[in-house]
């Protein structure tokens, strides 16, 4: 250990700006840098409940004087900490990786990518066992020169060509978690690493933890995250707050806006960020059982989350399951939703288990549901200005090849009205635009597609364009 190496700074994890998300860099004041003797791209050591590794970037002057660690989702996962909390970092020191094996996060999700293309996309990073790490990482013009390697992955392909073809471009982001290195510790991936792709997701964190939606990955929804996080994330990590101030920590929390704006990514990416255990319900599906089922199926949803507290239950379109009681036809609502209100009720604060509704039109739900001690708290997702949509159209572009003719702001300015949902469309058909282009040139019987094809590979204004009129 050198001697900058015994040095430490304690500072308070903030969230990443957008063009840092997946590249593995965190920045902080300059004031810090000097203290621990750090130059840009050097390599520190992050320790929250747990330790990894990240390469320091130049400071944002607009941070200047504060005692933050600006960091995106991945590597607050890998430092086992959160937005708010203090960690401690010092420079370290680094081995070269002889080699590094990654594997997908998603289950069922196979991918397809040489060494020599991952390397080329994972090229400086430093990386230690169990860390996640995610294919946006080189989107800027100078960086396109390695990108065009590009991965594949199997959605987009199957989309493209029907299922059976197992494989598919690189047009998007993907999440990927290093199973092992050799040597082991903090490892540089380097010319001379092998890098090792799994086909399949390995077990080596519970599922639940899969990293799969971080708040970076939302557009448009500062005020939402801000709100949800004080509500929910809060209680769900400090429960002692609340009591201490003889308050009950809230039970039920009520997303609404319309379709598409971002309500389950949200609930997903609070329960990711305080590490939460996660289950979905969807209304329509529960309300289709068999007689006495629906009952059961939501008490066996309760049993599990406070199994595996702290947990979130998120109730997908919620009116479905407790529409007004004047509504109400069937005698099914009016027994689920007495379960449901009897469940909630019976939820202690201490159990910390949070029910997050959603629905598009709040004022279809039950009064019942709405009083003090159930989902008495509701935050709003609204349809996102130009600077959300230049936002989302940042995040959906993340992983891919643009041309240098492609100006978001652009295409965030003419798309008023446009959801999340309906941008991330947009992206998609813009890829599959640019992938027609390359269409005529690929053989398709061959299992790979040649790197010099893949090069040429980049999504274009036309691309985004023809996407628009479709
Ligand atoms: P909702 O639950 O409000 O109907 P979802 O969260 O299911 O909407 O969003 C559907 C898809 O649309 C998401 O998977 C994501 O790709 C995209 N999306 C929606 N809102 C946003 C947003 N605010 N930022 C980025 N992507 C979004």
């Amino acid at each position: 250990m050198t001697d900058n190496e015994k040095i430490t700074a304690k500072l308070k994890v903030a969230e990443a700006d957008q063009r840092d998300v997946g590249k593995g860099i965190v920045r902080v004041d300059d004031s810090f840098r000097e203290k621990l003797g750090l130059k840009p791209f050097d390599v520190i050591e992050i320790k929250g409940g747990k330790s990894t590794s990240a390469l320091i970037g130049r400071p944002y002057p607009s941070d200047s004087g504060l005692d933050i660690i600006r960091m995106d989702g991945l590597i607050r996962i890998n430092a086992k900490t959160s937005i708010g909390e203090y960690v401690d970092i010092r420079k370290t020191d680094w081995k070269e990786a002889k080699s590094v094996t990654l594997a997908p996060v998603a289950k069922g999700m196979q991918i397809y990518a040489p060494s020599e293309t991952l390397k080329a996309v994972f090229m400086n990073r430093t990386v230690s066992k169990g860390d996640f790490i995610s294919t946006t990482s080189l989107r800027r013009s100078r960086e396109r020169e390695t990108f065009g390697k590009g991965i594949m992955f199997e959605d987009f392909f199957q989309d493209f060509f029907g299922p059976g073809m197992g494989q598919s471009f690189g047009l998007g982001e993907i999440k990927l978690q290093v199973i092992s290195t050799s040597p082991s510790g903090i490892v540089k991936i380097t010319d001379m690493t092998e890098v090792e792709l799994l086909p399949e997701a390995a077990e080596i964190t519970p599922e639940q933890n899969v990293p799969t939606v971080m708040y970076e990955d939302l557009g448009g929804v500062k005020d939402a995250i801000t709100k949800i996080r004080e509500m929910i994330e809060l209680p769900l990590k400090h429960p002692e707050l609340f009591d201490r101030l003889g308050i009950d920590a809230p039970k039920g929390v009520l997303l609404y806006g319309p379709p598409g704006t971002g309500k389950t990514m949200l609930a997903k990416a609070v329960a990711n960020e305080s590490d939460a255990y996660f289950i979905s319900v969807n209304g329509p599906e529960i309300m289709s059982k068999y007689y006495g089922e629906s009952e059961k199926g939501i008490r066996d949803v309760f049993e599990e989350a406070e199994k595996n507290a702290p947990a979130i239950i998120f109730l997908d379109e919620i009116d479905s399951i407790a529409p007004k009681r004047a509504e109400v036809t069937g005698e099914v609502e009016r027994r689920v939703v007495a379960q449901l209100l009897s469940l909630m009720d019976g939820l202690k604060a201490r159990k910390n288990v949070i029910v997050i509704g959603s629905t598009n039109r709040p004022e279809a739900i039950d009064m019942a549901l709405r009083r003090p001690g159930r989902f008495d708290r509701e935050i709003e997702l609204r349809v996102p200005d130009t600077e959300g949509r230049l936002e989302i159209f940042q995040i959906h572009t993340r992983g891919m090849p643009l041309a240098e003719n492609v100006n978001l702001m652009d295409f965030a300015q003419i798309t008023y009205g446009f959801v999340g949902a309906d941008i991330t469309a947009l992206c998609r058909e813009a890829a599959m635009s640019s992938l027609r282009r390359i269409l005529p040139k690929i053989n398709l019987n061959e299992p790979e597609i040649p790197s010099e094809i893949l090069d040429t590979l980049r999504v274009t204004r036309e691309d985004f364009e023809n996407a628009l009129k479709d």
